[in-house]
């Protein structure tokens, strides 16, 4: 797969960065775009989606007819579409063989899709590959994802793992879609199950529970976290 990031702004004059990466991962609904996006403008640092870009990939699968349940059919297919993701915080956006598709990924058949797709090999070996290149292209990036830390970006000196109880995160994701509480809760465990293979907590990832918390005081919380490294790294 080829995938390119869209750097519109904060380029190292030679294109390829060596500056802070703070990674973000936890379950749907934690959280986690919000606060990395509110995180990355606060420290002037670029913004890297990863779940978009499996979103991305699935819903090209989708759009050509392609089981999506079934990994034979989706691995050969792992490197066709080209996926370009911005890295703007204050405007992410996705494009798949030039379709803008930042809307259209955030589809219910995309999101009940999009775990089968992301569990194949040969896709994860591909979008992790491309997300490396984006981290390494810029001067410093707060990633979010499943396995920033852990996979992605184990090096990243700033790592977070957001979390939320069962009710609370279903209870977001319910107001953001205007979906029922009740099946949006169904499905989010059903995602959990099977996202957690990909999903790790970092053994030096500080974990923040969000149950209880406004998105200023997790912003708050993971700029407090990354500041020390701006300061040294990047100013
Ligand atoms: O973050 P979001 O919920 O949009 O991610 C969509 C899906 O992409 C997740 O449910 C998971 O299956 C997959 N994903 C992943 N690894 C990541 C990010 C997302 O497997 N780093």
């Amino acid at each position: 797969m080829r995938t390119s990031a869209s750097l519109d702004s904060g380029e190292s004059e030679t294109g390829r960065g060596s500056g802070l990466v703070v990674a973000v991962d936890g379950p749907s609904g934690a959280g986690k775009s919000s606060a990395s996006r509110g995180a990355a403008a606060a420290l002037g640092l670029r913004y890297l989606d990863t779940g978009a870009m499996y979103r991305a990939l699935t819903w090209w699968l989708l759009s050509r007819g392609v089981d999506t349940g079934d990994p034979d059919a989706v691995a050969p297919l792992a490197a066709e579409p080209v996926i370009e993701i911005g890295t703007d915080p204050r405007a992410p956006s996705v494009r798949v063989n030039g379709t803008d598709v930042t809307s259209a990924i955030r589809s219910q058949d995309v999101t009940e899709a999009v775990s089968a797709v992301a569990r194949v090999p040969q896709v994860r070996a591909h979008l992790i590959a491309r997300q490396r290149d984006i981290i390494a292209s810029v001067p410093g990036i707060v990633a979010e994802g499943r396995d920033i830390g852990t996979v992605v970006a184990p090096e990243a000196p700033v790592k977070v793992f957001l979390t939320a109880d069962g009710a609370a995160r279903a209870g977001r994701r319910a107001a953001e879609t205007s979906r029922p509480m009740a099946r949006t809760r169904a499905d989010q465990e059903r995602r959990d199950r099977l996202d957690a293979p990909q999903s790790a907590k970092a053994a030096d990832a500080v974990q923040i529970d969000s149950t209880r918390l406004g998105l200023d005081e997790v912003v708050d919380i993971i700029v407090g976290l990354a500041l020390p490294y701006r300061s040294r790294k990047d100013r």
